[in-house]
């Protein structure tokens, strides 16, 4: 499927996909839908333990570093109507509120911005609370698969604007990239929305408008074109994201 990919990342890849592929098409109930995709999540944390132990040891990630809770989050429908649920369930009406005044300040600053200047923003992600995520379990793809070797670095690349500064461990994000993409691309084999979205628009319009989630359901396009990663928009790409892209 993808020239990046090492055998065994391909096999990961391509067993992940068939399994959610058969879990959506195998549930009837339109509210079950998104827990079939959250379910396949947990294949994230064993893509982790299957990588070799002295790469897992090289992550310098911990609680607290949230450099790369700085940059836009592209997403797909899915990982956004997920996050939007677990806010509703898990935070008060205050805590809510607060939210939605986040996202509407993202999405107006995002708004006509091209990536890199969406990027220059070094805008916090509107979830972030003291340094942490506040729906850690709920959290978008991108954000599991993420791993840097060195946090140093991560700070540096975030305060100079540079994003030339290598931080990957190239034997954990071959196999997180192998989920994250399996799961996209089957979601959208599915039928369901592949669009690339900006996380902190698309939240803002899941959390004030009810009927994104009736859309992704009926397989259509969940949120405005407004609410687009910036890639898509300059591109006037109106197709699904591609896993080639992850790799530029
Ligand atoms: S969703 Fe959570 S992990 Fe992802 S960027 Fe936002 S705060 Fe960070």
């Amino acid at each position: 499927m993808c020239a990046q990919f090492s055998p065994e990342e391909e096999t990961l890849f391509e067993k992940t996909g068939a399994t959610v592929l058969k879990r959506l098409r195998k549930t009837r109930n339109p509210a079950d839908l998104l827990s079939a995709i959250s379910s396949a999540h947990k294949e994230f944390d064993r893509a982790f333990a299957s990588a070799p132990a002295d790469a897992r040891g090289m992550v310098a990630c911990r609680a607290g570093c949230d450099a790369c809770c700085h940059v836009p989050v592209g997403v797909q429908a899915h990982e956004v109507l997920i996050a939007a649920q677990h806010v509703q369930t898990h935070f008060s009406p205050e805590e809510l509120d607060a939210l939605i005044a986040r996202a509407a300040a993202h999405r107006e600053a995002f708004a006509g911005r091209s990536n890199a200047g969406r990027t220059a923003l070094k805008t916090p992600c509107v979830l972030l609370r003291n340094g942490s995520c506040s729906i850690y379990g709920a959290r978008p793809e991108a954000c599991r698969s993420h791993h840097s070797n060195n946090a140093e670095a991560c700070r540096t690349n975030l305060a100079s604007g540079r994003e030339d500064i290598d931080v990957y461990i190239p034997r954990v994000r071959g196999r997180m990239f192998a989920v994250m993409l399996a799961i996209d691309q089957a979601v959208a084999e599915a039928g369901f929305d592949g669009h690339a979205y900006d996380f902190g628009s698309a939240l803002h319009e899941a959390l004030i408008n009810n009927l994104c989630a009736v859309r992704w359901v009926q397989r259509q396009p969940a949120f405005p074109e407004s609410c687009r990663e910036a890639s898509e928009m300059d591109d006037g790409d109106s197709g699904v994201m591609h896993a080639e892209g992850y790799f530029q």
